[in-house]
């Protein structure tokens, strides 16, 4: 097959980690003999530097012109001032609304040689396996924003259609899982809630019935997902929700750096990134996990390009290295650690085996 990968490796460590999702990109090409060319443009503090914007028109065309988008992480102190003018999120949030990726899919697996890495009890994580669908584009982050000198004010705005096709996502998805759907939001408080509750009903109902349907209230959401996360499928939820208890479901797997995202719209394109920030604290140190960037490169396989059988032989090649005890230092706090390179090492060692 062949496609077009734009390639943003971004601030701080992310283009540590985008080394090695592109490595192992490249191999899986070569091996499958697919045509993938990658282009490789500056976006975030790193673009703001270079041309004063986070998202330069010509990264944005190459992003819009592209098969799937592969990113790093962007952001940092330098460009963190109260006053900046321009800040590297803004250019995130416009490049999500210009490829119109609505839905936010972030996959949780607890591996097995992990249990002891993540602050909760292990018997409480064995056999964790869930998939946060977060609608991206919509929601009190993208309402309107007023100011004045004893108030302020975000509006929180829902349509129908908004919620009609990430709730389809999500029903999809549980179809091809363990068919469970759980919709979280705060209808017995907001307006937008209500609506939600009332929109998932009717789609899981009448396009969806072989799929189970299950109401929670996010402040009950948040304390069940580390109560009894083993008992959750598939979760959908609004943007700000989505958020918060993504980064909290991000702590059962033990590490930030271990997991996935991958954001989709109507066509295939999609965006895909690992989770985790540019972690200015272990910048350029090499220590970086890669693993979140190597499995966002199997969404982008999976989900963009088709390439089922490419995509599960590295998540089982991550999950090799795992198993081998190729972990960085946030995996192996008191243990023996490698480095960002040879934890990619280790999974391109799996994949030419
Ligand atoms: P962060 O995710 O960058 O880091 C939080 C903690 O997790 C840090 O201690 C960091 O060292 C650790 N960590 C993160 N990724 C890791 C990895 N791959 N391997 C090992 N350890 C890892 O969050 P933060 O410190 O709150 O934010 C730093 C910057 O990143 C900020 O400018 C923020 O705006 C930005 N940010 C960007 C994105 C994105 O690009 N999508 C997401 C979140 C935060």
């Amino acid at each position: 097959m062949k496609a077009r990968i734009a390639v943003l490796p971004g601030d701080g460590i992310g283009p540590e980690v985008i080394a090695e999702g592109v490595r192992c990109l490249r191999v899986l090409a070569e091996r499958g003999g697919h045509d993938l060319t990658l282009i490789e443009r500056p976006f975030g503090g790193a673009a703001i530097d270079l041309t004063g914007e986070p998202l330069p028109p010509e990264t944005l065309t190459t992003c819009q012109s592209a098969d799937a988008v592969l990113l790093g992480a962007i952001g940092g102190p330098k460009w963190s001032a109260p006053e900046a003018k321009v800040r590297p999120e803004q250019g995130l949030l416009e490049l999500r609304r210009a490829l119109g990726v609505y839905a936010n899919l972030r996959p949780v697996k607890v591996h097995p040689a992990l249990l002891g890495a993540s602050t909760l009890k292990p018997e409480v994580l064995t056999g964790v396996d869930l998939l946060f669908v977060r609608e991206l584009t919509g929601g009190i982050y993208f309402g309107e924003k007023r100011r004045d000198a004893t108030a302020a004010s975000d509006l929180c705005t829902y349509t129908v259609t908004e919620i009609e096709r990430i709730v389809r996502v999500a029903a999809h998805l549980a179809q091809q899982r363990r068919g469970k759907l759980v919709s979280i939001d705060k209808s017995n408080v907001l307006e937008t809630s209500r609506l939600w509750r009332e929109v998932a009903t009717r789609i899981v109902r009448s396009e969806f019935p072989q799929v189970s349907l299950e109401h929670m209230l996010v402040d009950a959401a948040a304390m069940h997902l580390i109560r009894r996360p083993r008992d959750f499928d598939v979760l959908v939820t609004e943007n700000m929700f989505g958020d918060i208890l993504t980064d909290e479901a991000s702590m059962l797997a033990g590490s930030l750096g271990l997991l996935p995202s991958a954001s989709l719209g109507e066509g295939r394109r999609g965006l895909y990134e690992p989770i985790h920030g540019s972690a200015p604290d272990i910048a350029g140190q090499g220590i970086a996990n890669p693993y979140g960037t190597v499995l966002s490169v199997a969404l982008l396989l999976r989900h963009s390009l088709g390439l089922t059988a490419e995509a599960e032989a590295l998540e089982q090649a991550v999950s090799a290295a795992i198993d081998a005890g190729a972990l960085t230092p946030d995996l192996a706090p008191s243990g023996p650690a490698v480095s960002t390179r040879a934890a990619g090492e280790a999974v391109l060692d799996r994949l030419t085996r």
